[in-house]
């Protein structure tokens, strides 16, 4: 068996003509491409605007500094997530508070935070970054109306779940990342996510001033806009309105996503049958607690079961050339955000969802013998 690793991407010919096709064009970055995979990304998440960024962690920081957070601002965020979730709030400054998650959905627990907004000095804590984690689609109509209550605001860390969605009050799916109750989402681009551009990232917002900051902060803070410009020189003349950066993603990384988007819902389509053939394996194995039935509108991005042989099982799994992973370590434990005095205890069902967590083998093309030998062998571990 060829090693199967957790997550993988699927490049086929259409995509590899894409990108060639890019190169021998005139633009390489920030052509006609960008654009188009803007507008395509926006449709198929339904939303306003869509901004194409150099990756995930960048689309993290402009939505920080769009947001205004500064010097002392508070933000809240899950600690099983990958760190640039929390890493965002440091960059603009802002101080990183940590809410801990539901032991059954894995997402920040709405109950944890409304208890941190309690316990802090009114109009300290500025906002929340919810994570759609693993997939799962948080319940944003929730949060949205407890945000409210005390002036945050939300925005979503979607890069699990592009094509997830929650079922809201009134019945209707609402689309991981459109924007109906965050002010803004953002989505990764990384081989291992859905979507693969390499490199690449998307921030996606239905607030059309946001929308003109986040263009602005992407490329320099400059813009050539007529309509925007305090003075003007001349054809050449542009200005620098802000401190923004270069966080352009290029035209051939475009290419890639739209050709890679085209096949989004069958990647989708795929990743809920491997989790549906997962859990019916598990069901009836003692040591092994699965990812909690079907849930409609879940991603499965990662598959992950819990077990208190976990470590036992992850060596065991690399024997046999399966490479499983655990999401994630709590970024609180992290030796960077210790120095901010978090500390083990302090996010109990996060650090016990730790200890037993591990995601198994799940990509649209892991192929159905690859996915049994992966069940026979945790199997064959647990009956040790
Ligand atoms: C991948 C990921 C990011 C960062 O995206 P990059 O494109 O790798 O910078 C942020 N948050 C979550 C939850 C992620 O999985």
């Amino acid at each position: 068996m060829n090693p199967i690793p957790y997550g993988r991407q699927n490049i086929t010919q259409e995509d590899i003509e894409a990108v060639v096709d890019v190169l021998k064009s005139d633009y390489l970055t920030q052509g006609p491409k960008i654009a188009e995979f803007e507008k395509a990304f926006a449709e198929y998440i339904g939303c306003k605007y869509a901004v194409a960024v150099s990756n995930g962690t960048a689309a993290l920081h402009l939505c920080t500094l769009a947001l205004g957070v500064g010097n002392g601002h508070k933000v809240i965020t899950t600690p099983i997530t990958f760190a640039a979730s929390a890493n965002c709030i440091r960059y603009a400054g802002g101080e990183v508070v940590f809410a801990d998650i539901d032991p059954k959905t894995y997402l920040l627990d709405i109950s944890k935070v409304e208890e941190v907004l309690k316990s802090s000095p009114k109009g300290t804590i500025k906002g929340i970054i919810p994570v759609d984690f693993a997939g799962r689609a948080v319940n944003l109509e929730a949060f949205r109306k407890l945000a409210d209550q005390y002036g945050c605001w939300i925005i979503e860390d979607a890069c699990h779940a592009p094509g997830g969605y929650f079922i809201d009050s009134k019945g209707q799916k609402q689309n991981c990342g459109n924007g109906n109750y965050a002010e803004l989402a953002i989505f990764s681009f990384h081989p291992v996510k859905h979507i693969a551009c390499g490199e690449g990232g998307m921030i996606t917002t239905n607030d059309e001033k946001l929308y003109q900051k986040l263009l602005l902060l992407r490329t320099h803070g400059i813009t050539k806009d007529p309509k925007l410009l305090q003075e003007n020189h001349g054809g050449w003349y542009y200005e620098m309105q802000e401190l923004g950066f270069n966080y352009r993603l290029t035209d051939f990384q475009a290419a890639l996503g739209i050709s890679q988007l085209k096949r989004a819902d069958d990647g989708l389509k795929r990743r809920r049958e491997i989790a549906m053939v997962y859990e019916k394996a598990f069901t009836e194995i003692p040591d092994i607690k699965g990812q909690s039935g079907f849930v409609e509108g879940h991603g499965y991005h990662l598959y992950i079961i819990e077990t208190e042989k976990r470590k036992g099982l992850y060596d065991f799994l690399r024997e046999y050339n399966i490479f499983s992973q655990v999401h994630y370590i709590p970024v609180h434990l992290m030796p960077y955000y210790k120095q901010y005095g978090w500390k083990k205890g302090d996010m109990p069902i996060a650090e016990k969802y730790y200890e037993r967590c591990l995601s198994l083998p799940m990509y649209p093309t892991l192929k159905e013998d690859e996915q049994e030998f992966t069940i026979k062998c945790v199997i064959d571990f647990c009956k040790k």
